[in-house]
This record gives structure tokens, C-alpha cells and sequence, in this order.
């Protein structure tokens, strides 16, 4: 672990307190660097999102001293599988499928990253701040167009790093898509079962049940149930028409679930359609600015491993950004080009991985048997790419 002295470092704005946001603040202000953080939300209480770390990123949040705070704090659960069935109870083994990781509580995290920064008179957050577009002078972005409030103003600064999520603003107007694919959508439930927290599963449980019907149960921190169901067709509609839900989704989880849910599945239950993509941007940067995490590359839900990836990018940005300024040299575009260079072939075989294993659960429920009897035994020759990769580590020690 290196502490070199710093010398003077650039003025960091990054558009979006998601994790990619946060978790590169925090290590950017954990070092000196000045970094003002545009959210367009009121708060870190968000909507659903993906909450398994993996363990590829489980060791970085631990040399970085988050993890022990939030397991303190009761806002992680370690140690938990994320297992994969084909229908409701045959086990089988696909790609990265016995993992074992933490669930966390993303407003926790997010909150304990924001926490932490505080504690640096160098960093600064502005909720309710929307980032419209990127201000150019030239080729170079100088500025962030924002909206707070009705009120349009800039936000100058000398990096700019986009992290605003799938639904990012600016990356429409600078940059252009060369992967864009949409699979079927996902409806997610979320139950309280705090009076039955002996029915939540432990493990993260990803059901197949063929034809692309899909029901991934994950408990939560706080006693709470999200349950996940894919399928081809219109599952806004399903969401309307409880009757035709009730009969799609209660017969696909098992007892002593399927009772507790029966009873707590009405017009009230909290709900969201996760509009499901998998893209990427052609370029990840352009003259001062760059695109991390979903901003750069939106992943959907399969794998559970957008989270992990959207964390993995800010740690080598930062590691990139670090040791530049450590070293005297420029932040500037070949900078940004060499981040993009280390994080691009991950992702690319993690969205090729995805886009296969969403080709994989459209088969009948007795090819799938059979595919993944295949499957499990070609693994054991030869793990396929995309799914499992190896923990990348903070290179510079965060003064928390
Ligand atoms: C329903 C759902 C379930 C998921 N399940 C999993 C899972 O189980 N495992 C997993 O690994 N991944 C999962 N994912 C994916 C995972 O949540 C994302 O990949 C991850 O959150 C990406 O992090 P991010 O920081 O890049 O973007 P986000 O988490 O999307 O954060 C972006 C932030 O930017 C803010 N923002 C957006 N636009 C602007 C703007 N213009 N100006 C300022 N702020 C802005 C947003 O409010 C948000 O706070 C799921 C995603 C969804 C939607």
C-alpha cells in the first residue's frame, strides 16, 4: 500500500451517487482529491436494486473498512450463496452459480460511503442536483449542465466521471451505443416477512422454470423478501391484474413461502418493472469526462452482477487517477482510454455471458434439465468465461 505525498490534484465532479459514484469518491477524497457529487435524488432510499457484493469485490470493501461497519450496523449479511434451480428445487451449477457473497443494504452503503466522505472539508454533495449535459470548450468537457430545483446552473470542474445510471442524461447527447439489447422485463416484489423472518431463504435462489420464466427470492437486510419474476410478454400488465399474477408467480415458489406470500400479495404490495437492458457504450470517454458502471455499460439483472461491476470500474478509475497525481503525470485522456482499456474485456464477457444465459433460460424446462446436467459437467473441465472474475483491489490506502 502505497502514501506518496500528493501533488496538487484536479478538481473531481462525478454525476451520480450510485455505488460507482460513491465508492470512487471515497477513495478519491480518502486521498486529498477535491470531489463534488451531483445526485439527482433527495436521499441514498432508492428504488430496487441489486444488493448481492460478490466475491469479487467483497475483499476490495473490506481493505477499504466498510464491510465490518455495515454488519455492525446490521446492513449486511455475509456469507450468503447465490444458488440456481431449474424449476422449484433441482439444484444445478451454471456459471458462477455457488457463489457466496454479502447482501447488502444499498442506502446503507451508500449512506456509511457518504458518511465517511463527510468527514473531509474537500467533498461535497448536492442532492436534488440533476446532471443535464456536458458543457464543452472546444473538444474538452469544462462543465455539467445541472437542474436543481427549476433552476439551471454549471458545475465546473477538471474530471468529469458520469456515473449516473442506466437512465443517464449526458451519455445520450456525447456518445453512442455499440451493444443494445433488450431482454425480457422483470417484475419485483418486495414483501415485509419481519413477522415471518424463519420463511425468508438464506441463499440467494435463482428459479428457472423454462420457456424464460424466471423467479429469483432474495431476503434483504431488514427482514424483507424481493422477489424477482421474468417472463416473456408484457409483466407491466401482470403487475395490474393481481388475479393473473397470483397465478403466474405463487405456484412457482415452494412451501412454506408460497402461504406467507399467498397472504401478503395484494394491490399494495411495493412493485417496480425493471425495464431490462444490457448495453454499452462505443467509447467510454471523451476529452475530460468519462462513463463508469451503468452509465458505461447498463447490465441486467442475470449474474447478479452489475453492482459488483459498477464497483470494480470505480476502483480501477481510482486506482488509474491516484497514481497519476501520485506520479506527477496528467489526468487526461490517455488516462481515461487506459481505464477503459482494463475494464472493457471483463465487460464485454460478462454481457456476452449474460445475453447466453438469457438464451439459456428461453428453453423447454426438460432441455434445460438436460443442458444443465451437460453443462455442469463441461464446467468442471472448463470454467466459461463472463461470470467469475478475480478481485481488483484499491492500490491507495483511503484516509477514512
Ligand atoms: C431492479 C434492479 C435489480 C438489480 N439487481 C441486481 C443484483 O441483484 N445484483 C447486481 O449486482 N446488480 C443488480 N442490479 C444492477 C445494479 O443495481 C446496477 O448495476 C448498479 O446499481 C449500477 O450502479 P451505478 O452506480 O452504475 O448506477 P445506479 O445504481 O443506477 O446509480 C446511479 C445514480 O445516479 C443518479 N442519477 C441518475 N441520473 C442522474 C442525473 N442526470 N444527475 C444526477 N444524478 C443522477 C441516480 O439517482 C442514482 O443514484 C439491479 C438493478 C435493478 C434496477
Amino acid at each position: 500500500m502505497r502514501r506518496p505525498p500528493m501533488p496538487t490534484p484536479p478538481s473531481v465532479v462525478i454525476a451520480g451517487a450510485g455505488p460507482a459514484g460513491m465508492v470512487l469518491a471515497y477513495q478519491l477524497v480518502g486521498r486529498g482529491v477535491p470531489v463534488r457529487v451531483l445526485e439527482q435524488h433527495p436521499d441514498f432510499e432508492r428504488e430496487f436494486r441489486g444488493e448481492l457484493i460478490g466475491p469479487s469485490v467483497l475483499p476490495a470493501l473490506e481493505q477499504l473498512d466498510l464491510v465490518g461497519t455495515l454488519v455492525e450496523r446490521g446492513l449486511a449479511r455475509t456469507d450468503v450463496e447465490r444458488q440456481m434451480f431449474v424449476g422449484l428445487s433441482r439444484r444445478v451449477t451454471l456459471p458462477g452459480g455457488t457463489e457466496r457473497g454479502a447482501v447488502i443494504s444499498q442506502p446503507g452503503f451508500l449512506a456509511l460511503l457518504h458518511e465517511r466522505c463527510s468527514r473531509h472539508p474537500h467533498y461535497r454533495l448536492d442532492f436534488r442536483t440533476t446532471a443535464m449535459r456536458a458543457i464543452r470548450e472546444g473538444e474538452r468537457v469544462v462543465a455539467l449542465e445541472t437542474r436543481r430545483e427549476g433552476a439551471t446552473d454549471r458545475v465546473d470542474g477538471d474530471l468529469f466521471f458520469v456515473c449516473s445510471g442506466r437512465q443517464s442524461k449526458v451519455r445520450k447527447d456525447l456518445v453512442t451505443l455499440e451493444l443494445d439489447e433488450k431482454p425480457d422485463d422483470t417484475l419485483w416484489l418486495r414483501f415485509d416477512l419481519s413477522d415471518a423472518p424463519h420463511a425468508l431463504p438464506s441463499a440467494v435462489e435463482v428459479h428457472m422454470f423454462g420457456g424464460g420464466v424466471v423467479v429469483v427470492l432474495s431476503a434483504t437486510t431488514r427482514s424483507r423478501l424481493q422477489v424477482a419474476y421474468s417472463a416473456p410478454g408484457d409483466v407491466g400488465a401482470l403487475r395490474k391484474d393481481l388475479p393473473r399474477l397470483r397465478d403466474a408467480l405463487l405456484p412457482r415458489i415452494a412451501e412454506p413461502l408460497r402461504s406467507i406470500l399467498a397472504a401478503k400479495l395484494d394491490e399494495h404490495t411495493e412493485s417496480q418493472v425493471l425495464r431490462v437492458a444490457i448495453d454499452r457504450l462505443a467509447r467510454w470517454h471523451v476529452p475530460g469526462l468519462m462513463f463508469l458502471g451503468d452509465a458505461a455499460h447498463t447490465m441486467g439483472p442475470a449474474g447478479a452482477q452489475g453492482l459488483n461491476l459498477a464497483i470494480r470500474d470505480s476502483i480501477v478509475a481510482a486506482n488509474h487517477v491516484l497514481d497519476a497525481i501520485a506520479e506527477g503525470r496528467a489526468v487526461d485522456d490517455t488516462l481515461l482510454a487506459a481505464i477503459e482499456a482494463e475494464r472493457r474485456p471483463e465487460i464485454e464477457a460478462a454481457q456476452a455471458g449474460q445475453l447466453r444465459a438469457y438464451g439459456m433460460v428461453q428453453k423447454r424446462l426438460a432441455v434445460q434439465h438436460v443442458m444443465f446436467t451437460i453443462l455442469a459437467a463441461v464446467m468442471k473441465v472448463k470454467p466459461m468465461p463472463g461470470f467469475v472474475s478475480a478481485p481488483v483491489m484499491p492500490k491507495h490506502a483511503t484516509r477514512a
